[in-house]
């Protein structure tokens, strides 16, 4: 299958190309030419198969062309080591729960997904690839973990001295392995430009071959369909797949336009509803028909503060960029940081229910939007442990911290520290390729 360009001013690529190059040439972002119809036997079947069965049936629409079907299925078994369970949180509303994977966020999924098929592509090949990946905390470590012992494959992880927190930190410092942690004395901004300057530097790309693991990479973005498709199975069990309303806490719109996509290829959902935080630009969009980005502000829900979402692009290219379809089809919701904490509060002492701040936004639009005879799911992005000091503050509990959590604390951290100055991060490359 080719994928072309949301800009359509680059050529249209081969998987492999799309998932090396992860952002288009023209700066577009890579889409599918096509999204292949899931028949009427599967949607039939869907409850009686397991996730990793069904998420195989999905992968071979998108990648059946590309890949061998027993490549593939390795890499859609490997990555699905855990499963997405629909758990009752008040009548007729359901969380997915998205964090059971090692890093306990829903970016497990595609990090793993990407790390595998990387392996695959690289397989024969002599020279290592290295990945080169910037993080402000929940990326880093869904990044690291994926690529953890993949053949072939050396990682990156640069972040910002200091400012991620201690539990984010141990994450992707304690790995060792193919995994290099690289400490930079500056902001997150920094570590990006660093990357970017790599991937710009002529004669260190003939030296090395880098590539990113970022999160609008084809190869990150499309297996998160998987899990919907794993929602709707489990309503389906449960009798109440009908007019089934799935809401997705939004930042860079990477998971949601996911579900889109599943949507399109036949998934049986009455309609989308967008969470955002604060940083309201889609909810915006919707109302106005006007998409104007701005800067982002900080919220409670800090992997949503995005001010320019980049998967708006593949939303657009869905719809045909009609604002008509997409705000008929998708509804929207925004909320600030006090809204969060009564939410989440209100929800946890009315159900027993321990929300994070993200899955909060999720809850919330469900229960002010969702109509009689209609069943909601949110998707509740990462588990209340990652965010344990906000969420004590707002509960006054003690949220406890998963075994898998705790594990990373107790290793050892071990990083490469380095100034904000490009001459030496290249420096650094240029010797750890000798
Ligand atoms: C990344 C992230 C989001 C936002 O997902 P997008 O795909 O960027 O919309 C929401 N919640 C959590 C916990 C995340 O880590």
């Amino acid at each position: 299958m080719k994928y072309y360009s949301t800009n359509h001013k680059s050529d249209d690529v081969t998987l492999r190309d799309a998932v090396v190059r992860g952002l288009a040439p023209d700066r577009g972002l890579y889409m599918p030419e096509r999204l292949n119809k899931m028949d009427k036997e599967f949607f039939e079947n869907i409850d009686k198969m397991t996730f990793q069965e069904m998420s195989l049936e999905v992968a071979k629409a998108f990648f059946g062309e590309d890949i061998p079907a027993d490549d593939l299925k390795r890499i859609v078994y490997d990555t699905l080591a855990f499963e997405t369970p629909v758990v009752k949180v008040e009548d007729n509303i359901y969380s997915l729960e998205l964090f059971h994977g090692p890093t306990l966020a829903f970016k497990d999924v595609g990090a793993r997904f990407m790390a595998r098929l990387l392996g695959y592509f690289n397989k024969e090949e002599k020279q290592l690839v290295n990945v080169l990946v910037a993080t402000s905390g929940d990326t880093g470590s869904a990044v690291a973990n994926g690529f953890l012992g993949v053949e072939g494959v050396h990682v990156y992880v640069l972040y910002p001295k200091g400012k991620v927190s201690p539990i984010q930190e141990c994450q992707f410092t304690t790995l060792g392995r193919n995994i290099t942690a690289v400490e930079i004395d500056g902001v997150f901004d920094d570590c990006q430009a660093l990357v970017k300057n790599a991937f710009m530097d002529a004669e260190l790309n003939q030296h090395m071959k880098l590539t990113s693991a970022n999160s609008i990479n084809v190869a990150r973005f499309l297996p998160q369909a998987f899990y919907y498709f794993n929602a709707y199975a489990q309503m389906k069990r449960l009798g109440k797949a009908d007019n089934l309303v799935i809401c997705v806490p939004s930042g860079n719109f990477g998971n949601i336009t996911a579900g889109l996509f599943g949507w399109f290829m036949g998934l049986p959902v009455k309609r989308f509803i967008a969470a955002n935080n604060a940083n309201d630009i889609f909810y915006n969009y919707l109302k106005s028909g006007v998409y104007s980005p701005k800067p982002s502000v900080q919220t409670l829900a800090n992997a949503m503060d995005v001010g320019d979402p980049s998967n708006f692009a593949r939303v657009l290219a869905l719809y045909g960029g009609s604002h008509k379809d997409i705000a008929g089809h998708i509804g929207g919701a925004t909320y600030t940081d006090e809204q969060i904490k009564e939410t989440l509060k209100d929800c946890y002492e009315r159900t027993g229910y321990l929300l994070d701040p993200h899955g909060t936004c999720g809850y919330r639009a469900l229960k002010e939007q969702l109509e009689p005879g209609e069943y909601g799911v949110f998707l509740e992005t990462a588990h209340p442990a990652k965010f344990k000091e906000k969420v004590d503050a707002i509960t006054g509990g003690d949220v406890e911290i998963p075994a898998r959590l705790q594990a990373f604390m107790k290793g050892i951290k071990q990083s490469v520290e380095l100034s904000k100055d490009y001459t030496d991060f290249r420096q650094f490359l240029f010797n750890e390729s000798k």
